[in-house]
């Protein structure tokens, strides 16, 4: 059934996920791994996922498990997910301004740790979204942490053998993360999962950069009364049943639609873990204004006219497992609120960049006015530096 929400209401759908939490309870698991090494790692993968095998694969163990059919169909996503998204990558930048020369160079990061989650369902398209699309996009390594159980899937090997992953590490959860960081030594962590994967990654933070906060997931539907109700259903039952702390709202300014929706998911919900609700606007911009506070992962909008929302990534009239699944946009989005300061996962995620600068004789101004801010910060060698750059320019 779909829950009726009052405005004041929608912020308490993400109240089970206090993320602080996790991080108490995960902290003691980081710790130990980044103290004890490989020796806890098993431990946490015996402890938590049962599994007492192998905890690493090379990509030549993954050839020799690997369907070429399933293969060939992931590379075709892989093609498509790069010709999409190259053309976001930042070609660098050069400026001469006021005296002073500057360039602004990207680079691919060179070892980069993505984490792929295996709960509750494998996650193939997760591979290709993170691994995939980076090696694709310049990175030169790349180390995969997934539940064991993730690598008894044969989608999940094959996506990870299409993707050229270097490395798996057969570890998933908390300690996934901190082996990620810890024994593997990432230069940059990124993907999805649940609120101990996401913990674990605020915490390994301190020591290795991470993408965002990509945890359960989130769809808002803004939808008017024109709107198809079992295109709809379908929507929200689809990101709901991702997990026990996912949700799905819908905003329309009719309540038949409403009701409509509400029929159709009321005899499926048995199936899905995820909570499923309704809001009544009186139009559509009270909607965009709601949804945007809100700032969800996932919004998928049947409406003829519309404002943009704020949202991780947004499905025009079309359903948002196809973003999922390979439409183009990456599917690791930013939840709990942090799509109002980035979007989704990005080729961006996958380079670092520096920013130099040479000044001439014509910046002489703004070295005045630096030197002026050495002596009112007390900082006497910077001040002598910058003196012996006025000197040698005759100031
Ligand atoms: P998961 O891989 O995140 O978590 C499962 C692992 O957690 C287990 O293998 C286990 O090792 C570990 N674990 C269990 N209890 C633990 C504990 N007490 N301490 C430490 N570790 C523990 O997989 P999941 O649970 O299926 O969650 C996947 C999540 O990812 C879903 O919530 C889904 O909505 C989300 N997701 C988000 C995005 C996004 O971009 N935001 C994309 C895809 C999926």
């Amino acid at each position: 059934m779909l829950k009726r929400l009052t405005p004041s209401e929608i912020e308490s759908v993400r109240k089970e996920l206090d993320l602080w939490t996790y991080v108490e309870r995960v902290m003691p698991i980081v710790k130990d791994v980044k103290d004890r090494g490989l020796e806890a790692l098993k431990e946490y993968v015996k402890k938590f996922d049962n599994y007492e095998g192998c905890l690493e694969l090379s990509q030549e163990d993954l050839g020799h498990k690997s369907d070429p059919l399933l293969v060939k169909k992931f590379e075709k996503v892989l093609d498509h997910l790069e010709e999409f998204n190259k053309t976001f990558l930042p070609k660098g930048s050069y400026v001469r301004k006021n005296g002073v020369e500057g360039w602004e160079v990207w680079e691919p990061i060179e070892l980069l740790g993505a984490y792929v989650p295996g709960g509750l369902y494998p996650y193939p398209s997760t591979v290709l979204m993170t691994a995939g699309l980076a090696k694709r996009l310049g990175v030169k390594e790349v180390v995969v942490a997934t539940p064991p159980r993730a690598l008894e899937n044969e989608a999940v090997v094959a996506a990870l053998y299409a993707s050229g992953v270097d490395k798996v590490i057969a570890a998933g959860g908390a300690h996934g993360i901190a082996a990620l960081a810890f024994l593997a030594k990432v230069h940059k962590i990124v993907g999805p999962g649940g609120p101990y994967v996401q913990a674990a990654k605020v915490l390994v933070s301190a020591y290795v950069p991470i993408d965002m906060i990509a945890g359960p997931t989130e769809l808002a539907v803004i939808a008017d009364g024109n709107a198809d109700p079992e295109e709809i259903a379908y929507d929200m039952l689809a990101q709901a049943e991702h997990g026990p702390m996912s949700f799905a709202i819908l905003f329309t300014d009719s309540e038949d639609l409403a009701t409509q929706v509400d029929a159709i998911v009321s005899d499926k919900e048995n199936n899905i873990q995820g909570d499923l609700y309704y809001v009544v606007v009186d139009d559509l911009k009270e909607a965009v204004n709601l949804v945007s506070k809100l700032a969800p992962e996932h919004v998928s909008v049947y409406a003829e006219t519309f404002d943009i929302p704020i949202a991780g990534a947004l499905s025009l009239w079309s359903p948002s497992p196809f973003i999922d699944y390979g439409a183009g946009p990456n599917h690791v989005l930013p939840t709990g609120g942090w799509a109002k300061a980035r979007g989704p996962l990005s080729p961006i995620d996958f380079y670092r960049w520096s920013t130099s600068a040479k000044a001439y004789e014509e910046s002489k101004e703004l070295l005045r006015i630096a030197i002026e801010i050495a002596k009112m910060e007390g900082m006497r060698y910077h001040l002598k530096a910058l003196e012996l750059l006025a000197k040698k320019w005759g100031i």
